[in-house]
């Protein structure tokens, strides 16, 4: 099998740092899965990224299907952003103290999200999650919080209970130090199984406080809702008196101007976001029914705070972003996407090789498996270990891929039809390689 240290790609910096990194952060990384454990080899340090392309502290190029996990969509280092972003360093790193940056970027994010009334802007995609839940449980009294198995929302001890992403990707089923009291109250449904969730919830009656869906699953590859799949969530959490909350922090400003709550005409109680309203700085925000949003500190008794909260740069950078992506931008990121789509799905049939490439939007991946994946048990029994083997046949042809099987590919506006043509011929010559 063809590692990342296969004498064709050079990359003895990254080799030396990484060695260096590993006596000084836990796995050499700041987030498990950026260690390469999944698809085997050393992980690659980058010096910088340009647009659809990443270069590595050895000067080699990348097309990148990273995208920062989605973070940037109008791609890397875009003008748009760094301006906004040195121009508002200038004025100050961090007021802890109220600015028009903050109002600016709710307006725009109340504008295009439909159940977005009022917002509150956190650091991450984490500390969304932990606060919505946190929120769900105060407006409605009750404790416990169904979730789908593959889905993550972050590294939040209740909801670490079969997530997806990283802890997927090491088979754990929960994290080590988590207390089981605390994901105790968290239920645990299939991911397109709306029967299961019904049942879960007349077994619970009045004790559920919320349900939480990654509208599209994108941490255990990427799966798409059935069809009346979210319509079905959100009939039953209404006759259940619990919250629907959608977890957008993949999908929300990507898969359309207003996230899934647009595309699929669902409207929940509350929406997490991130990624994409940073700009590729740190930043969470969940938002919602003005009724719930005002049960928050200070005006309600839901208590959550935060030093760095609504920080200057990151709002200017999400702003920039936001304020770049209009219908051209989507409808290039639907166009170039699907040319990938099917590029991929000839390579595969050409090679014989049995694959499902699943895409809403521009975000996709690949299962190899012989059916569509719909759910976790699917996703996990399709053939990772192949998908490694192409990993490392891609990387030394300048494809950059999430490493790992079970992480959902990103697009941004600055790929072309020629990146992806060129990722197709890459795709073509690696499965030559790999599967002969
Ligand atoms: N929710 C979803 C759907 C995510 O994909 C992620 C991260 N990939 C998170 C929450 C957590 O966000 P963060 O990593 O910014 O804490």
């Amino acid at each position: 099998m063809p590692t990342s240290t296969d004498p064709n790609l050079d990359i003895q910096n990254s080799q030396r740092l990484f060695a260096h990194a590993q006596e000084l952060l836990p796995g050499g990384v700041n987030s498990p899965v950026r260690a390469f454990r999944a698809v085997g080899g050393t992980p690659l340090f980058f010096a910088r990224a340009k647009g659809s392309k990443l270069y590595d502290v050895d000067g080699n190029e990348y097309i990148d299907y990273v995208s920062s996990w989605g973070a940037v969509i109008l791609g890397h280092a875009d003008a748009s952003i760094t301006e906004a972003v040195y121009a508002a360093a200038q004025k100050g790193t961090s007021f802890g103290a109220p600015h028009e940056g903050e109002v600016r970027l709710a307006e725009e994010v109340v504008r295009r999200m439909p159940a977005v009334e009022m917002v509150r802007f956190v650091n991450s995609g984490t500390e969304a999650t932990l606060a919505a839940i946190r929120l769900a449980r105060a407006a409605t009294g009750r404790e416990k919080i169904v979730k789908f198995e593959g889905n993550y929302h972050g590294a939040v001890d209740a909801l670490l209970a079969k997530a997806g992403s990283g802890v997927a990707t090491f088979g754990l089923p929960d994290s080590a130090g988590v207390p089981k009291s605390v994901t105790e109250g968290t239920l645990l449904a299939p991911y397109n199984d709306g029967a299961a969730v019904e049942a879960v919830f007349a077994a619970n009656r009045g004790e559920i406080a919320a349900l939480l869906v990654e509208p599209v699953a994108g941490n255990m590859g990427c799966i798409p809702p059935s069809p009346g799949f979210l319509k079905r969530l959100r009939e039953i959490t209404s006759a259940h008196g619990a919250l629907l909350i959608f977890d957008e922090v993949m999908t929300g400003f990507r898969i359309a101007l207003g996230g899934a709550s647009e595309r699929y005409g669902v409207i929940p109680d509350l929406a997490c976001m991130g990624k994409v309203i940073g700009g590729g700085l740190p930043v969470g925000a969940y938002g919602g029914r003005k009724d719930l949003m005002e049960l928050v500190a200070p005006i309600g008794p839901m208590y959550q705070a935060g030093t760095l909260s609504g920080n200057p740069l990151a709002m200017a950078a999400g702003y920039a972003a936001l304020e770049h992506m209009g219908a051209d931008q989507y409808l290039h990121l639907e166009e170039v996407d699907a040319r990938l789509e099917s590029g991929l799905g000839q390579v595969f049939a050409k090679a014989g090789v049995a694959a499902q490439v699943q895409r809403v939007g521009s975000m996709i991946s690949v299962y190899f498996a012989a059916n569509p994946v719909a759910d976790f048990v699917e996703a996990k029994a399709s053939d990772t270990a192949f998908f490694g083997k192409l990993f490392h046949a891609l990387l030394k042809r300048g494809v950059y891929l999430p490493p790992s099987a079970l992480e959902a590919w990103f697009l941004n506006v600055s790929h072309t039809a020629e990146d992806v043509d060129r990722t197709v011929e890459a795709f073509d010559a690696a499965l030559a390689e790999v599967a002969a």
